[in-house]
């Protein structure tokens, strides 16, 4: 269905990356413990729900290919999982329109969930609010129910207990997208693994400086707060990781550091001209086969005009 068809309603909605990503020890009920900090940039996807007699799912842009039309999609899932507690029959044309990497570490899965539960909730008049649509998202999967909420957040638990948090400075960021993708299952089992050998840091524990800086909006001293635990397992999986991070430092970043289980790169710039120019360096060297610049605190999922 065209955009602009009667009772399309489209939702914009944006990527993450973990400013602080903290994993605790293996849980027995195969989970870690995280303390990390969410960020919305406005790296975003389109999920547009049209009325239809059943669920069907249509998937455009960065990485359709290899997404699932059925089931295995998150969207899908999302608008049966809303259908069924709502008690109303689970009927939407959805279409995802991607710019979040796929497999990228910056929960774009997770984002078109939380975007379909917003679009269906409109498409079929539920009253549903903010926190319900959170707890469903919840069961969608740890990182779904922050695309909702967007700007900066505290995570906790498996990470979808959220606390939102001041956030005083836009951040420039440029993402190096890597043409493969990482499992997140597979960056948690690599991790167990190296911490066993003794060959990766314990946890990096609580986010207060970085939560400081952030409030102070303070981006020197944010860049310097940057932590994430996954990122010897993502450079332990995919070795040529390292040599994206050291050109986006020897190219003028403030900060590099893999975005949540990667292999998406992403590096903290001083401002938005320098981003740009960094993009364009990291492309033009071939260091990367696509840059992207976004900008964040970004909103969380919106009904878009
Ligand atoms: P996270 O940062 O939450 O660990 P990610 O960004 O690394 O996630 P996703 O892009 O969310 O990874 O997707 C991981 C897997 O989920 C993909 O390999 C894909 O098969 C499956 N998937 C299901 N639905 C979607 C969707 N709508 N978009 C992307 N991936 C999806």
């Amino acid at each position: 269905m065209p955009a602009g068809s009667p009772g399309l309603i489209r939702v914009r909605v944006p990527a993450k990356v973990n400013l602080h990503l903290s994993v605790g020890p293996l849980r027995p009920d195969g989970f870690h413990d995280l303390v990390t900090v969410f960020h919305a940039v406005d790296l975003t996807d389109d999920v547009t729900a049209a009325p239809a007699g059943a669920v069907s799912l249509t998937v455009s842009g960065e990485g359709a290919a290899e997404l699932p039309l059925d089931a295995g999609n998150l969207a899908w899932r999302a608008a049966v999982l809303l259908a069924e507690s709502a008690g109303v029959p689970a009927r939407a044309a959805l279409h995802i329109t991607k710019s979040i990497p796929v497999a990228g570490g910056m929960a774009g899965g997770s984002a078109d969930a939380a975007a379909a539960l917003l679009a269906c909730a409109r498409l079929w008049d539920l009253d549903a609010g903010p926190a319900e649509l959170t707890a469903l998202a919840a069961r969608l999967g740890s990182d779904a129910a922050f695309p909702l909420l967007g700007g900066t957040a505290v995570g906790t638990g498996r990470g979808e207990i959220l606390e939102p948090v001041d956030c005083a400075a836009t951040l420039h960021w440029v993402f190096a997208l890597a043409d493969f993708g990482i499992s997140a299952g597979d960056a948690y089992r690599e991790l167990d693994r190296l911490r066993a050998a003794g060959a990766a840091p314990a946890p990096a524990g609580d986010p207060d400086r970085l939560l400081a800086a952030l409030a102070d909006g303070d981006v020197a001293a944010v860049a310097a707060a940057l932590v994430n635990d996954l990122e010897p397992a993502a450079l332990s999986l995919a070795p040529t990781l390292r040599a994206t991070l050291d050109a986006g430092r020897r190219r003028g970043a403030l900060a590099a550091l893999v975005s949540g289980s990667g292999p998406t790169c992403a590096f903290l710039c001083p401002d938005a001209a320098a981003a740009a120019q960094l993009a364009a360096d990291l492309t033009a060297d071939g260091v990367v086969r696509s840059a992207r610049t976004a900008t964040g605190p970004a909103a969380g999922a919106r009904v878009a005009g």
